[in-house]
């Protein structure tokens, strides 16, 4: 079986065509340096993206801004956002700081990317 992809990686934006046997890549052509290949291994079985999302302050109107501490996987996104929808952050809060720690079991944190004093 083969997968098409595009690299997301640089603006090239290489077509990437994956081989597979089952669940595994078999090879990646298409690419025009290693990251393209290692981004179409990942992609293949496991998408993974940064997450950013709002989430809500105790006691405050107005939404701050937070993220992934790393990429996680796509199929958890609406799981994880729903989490950081339930959650309160608590005021103050600093760029960095971790408001959500393992989000939906992925062992990634959710951080702030806002300040709020
Ligand atoms: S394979 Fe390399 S050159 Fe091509 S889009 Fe991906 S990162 Fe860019």
């Amino acid at each position: 079986m083969e997968k098409q992809l595009v690299c997301i990686n640089c603006p090239m934006g290489c077509r990437l065509i994956v081989s597979m046997e089952g669940d595994k890549v078999c090879s990646v052509a298409g690419n025009v340096c290693k990251r393209g290949e290692e981004y179409a291994r990942q992609e293949a079985v496991e998408p993974l993206r940064v997450l950013t999302s709002l989430m809500r302050i105790e006691g405050r109107e107005k939404p701050f801004s937070v993220k992934t501490s790393a990429p996680i996987p796509k199929r958890l996104m609406f799981d994880c956002v729903n989490e950081i929808f339930a959650h309160r952050a608590v005021a103050p809060i600093h760029v960095g700081d971790v408001i959500l720690a393992n989000v939906c079991g992925t062992g990634c944190d959710v951080i702030s990317t806002q300040e709020v004093l």
